[in-house]
């Protein structure tokens, strides 16, 4: 696709927190302008309000505890359109022309699968048009289209994925994610202080990181940047800084790149052969680790707001066993430090539940009440001090 002038292109990305209130929209303003001051066309993508997705799927729960999916994308994509308006409205207000746009105004075409949409196509033409009169196009995040016309929505942390599509879209010179954080870090730094941020984070890497609960970028972001070679930034939107360049260069001079959480995860039992159950699950759509136990009896693991879908499957064949979370030990060859890593755990008390490796990350299942035990002594002996390590061979996990 042609860029429609020489001027640089950037699609900055503000999410929740950086758009909470009328202050924090005057401060995106502000930073917006200053971009449009260097000469730059900007395309600025919002996130609903803080809490504000959470406070509508809320709603939708208060009737059915599984609600309609396509009505419930046409509540949750309104809290998008009110950030887009007020951040519209403060721009104009500043002097700076600037129009809001749907996800489908901006063309965002999206498969059916509501609440979880894949964006299929993007027709930037719109944009372009606005862009060309020198508008700023905020648009709103999370949101698309299907081809029959019906809303979707692009799964929770979506605006990252709708920013990336349109920088992708628009060969823009960067996409750029403003959030919370001043980059990607060694740990969720809300977890672990002593996390250190990353000036380069390698796709691989982050995709496992995203893929295990890093939620600082949305999975399908990290993925479609990489497959579209989308140039992708992590910044803070409350301080100045060059923030993380997510890129094919390496991320780490050791082995071992980050550590990701997944919390809010529960362990259950299923009266059903393996194979039936993921047919099962297939069939609805749904995704979860499973380990048979026995012919008839199989163990799976899947996020606490899926249980109640779940249970329209399952029903009485499923038993909770525990509340459980899973660390994830990301970078270059972790699948071979699965022994080290149990034993840095066992030393510290934490029982291993499941292992599971994958190319550039190792997986564990831990209790959910060790999560911050368990984070806190992984991080300390792989990330902070990993020249302390042993290296012996190692032994076959299952
Ligand atoms: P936004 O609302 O801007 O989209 P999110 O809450 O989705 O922000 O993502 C930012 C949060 O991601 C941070 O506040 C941080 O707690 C969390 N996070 C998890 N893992 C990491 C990590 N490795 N590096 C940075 N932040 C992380
Ligand atoms: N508002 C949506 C959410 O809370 C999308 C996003 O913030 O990216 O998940
Ligand atoms: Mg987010």
């Amino acid at each position: 696709m042609t860029q429609i002038a020489c001027k640089s292109l950037i699609v900055q990305k503000f999410g929740g927190t950086s758009v909470g209130t009328i202050e924090r929209i005057q401060a995106v303003a502000e930073r917006v302008i200053e971009a449009k001051e260097e000469g730059k066309q900007l395309v600025v993508v919002v996130s609903a309000m803080s809490g504000e997705t959470n406070r509508l799927l809320g709603l939708a729960q208060q009737i059915d505890a599984v609600p309609a999916e396509r009505e419930l994308d046409v509540l949750m994509s309104a809290g998008e359109q009110v950030s887009m308006a007020l951040l519209a409205m403060m721009l104009n207000k500043m002097g700076h022309a600037a129009v809001s746009l749907t996800g489908w105004q901006a063309g965002i075409k999206t498969d059916s699968q509501y609440n979880d949409a894949n964006i299929i196509h993007v027709d930037p033409s719109h944009i372009q048009q606005l862009l060309e009169r020198d508008q700023i196009v905020i648009v709103a995040g999370f949101q698309g289209i299907t081809d029959e016309g019906d809303i979707t929505t692009l799964g929770r942390g979506g605006s990252d994925t709708t920013a990336v599509a349109l920088a992708g879209a628009l060969n823009a010179d960067e996409c750029q994610i403003f959030t919370d954080v001043d980059g990607v870090y060694t740990c969720d730094p809300r977890l672990v202080p002593q996390a250190r941020r990353l000036d380069v984070v390698h796709f691989d890497d982050m995709t496992s990181m995203a893929r295990n609960g890093a939620k600082v970028l949305q999975l399908q972001s990290v993925e479609y940047a990489r497959q579209h070679g989308v140039p992708l930034r992590v910044l803070s939107s409350f301080e100045e800084g060059e923030g993380t360049l997510v890129s094919f260069e390496s991320s780490a001079a050791s082995d071992v790149v980050g550590i990701a959480l997944k919390n809010q995860q529960t362990l259950l039992d299923v009266d059903m052969p393996v194979s039936e159950l993921q047919e099962q699950l297939n069939l609805f759509g749904m995704q979860c680790w499973c380990k048979a136990v026995a012919a008839d009896l199989t163990q799976i693991v899947t996020a606490n707001e899926d249980l109640a879908r779940l249970k329209l499957v399952l029903d009485k064949k499923m038993h909770q066993v525990a509340a459980v979370s899973t660390l994830s030990v990301v970078g270059n060859n972790v699948q071979n430090k699965v022994d080290h890593v149990c034993a840095v755990l066992a030393e510290a008390g934490v029982l291993v539940r499941q292992k599971k490796r994958s190319a550039h990350c190792l997986s564990l299942l831990i209790n959910e009440d060790d999560h911050q035990l368990a984070v806190d002594v992984v991080h300390k002996r792989f990330v902070v001090e990993p020249e302390s390590l042993d290296n012996r061979p190692l032994l076959a996990v299952s």
